[in-house]
């Protein structure tokens, strides 16, 4: 699977546990996959209402170690 895949396929997990996680009124912080395509293993902990922020300015999650290697920034859709 390619990058570009992964990542869309990765986004689309996390969607469904930012679902879960701020369902019913919760606001519990959760373990996001990283979203940069290099399935890296990286988890990203974070409240429904940091993913939804991170969402409305269109940024993927990434974890920290991501951030900081650039050549695994998920390739443009
Ligand atoms: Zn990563």
């Amino acid at each position: 699977m390619d990058a570009g895949r992964l990542a869309s396929l990765f986004r689309e997990v996390n969607d469904r546990i930012a679902d879960l996680a701020g369902g019913d009124g919760w606001n519990a912080e959760s373990d996001y996959l990283c979203e940069c395509g290099a399935d890296c293993g990286g988890r990203v902990t974070l409240d429904p209402a940091s993913y939804e922020a991170l969402r409305r300015l269109g940024k993927p999650v990434l974890a920290p170690a991501c951030v900081r290697a650039p050549a695994r920034r998920p390739l443009a859709a």
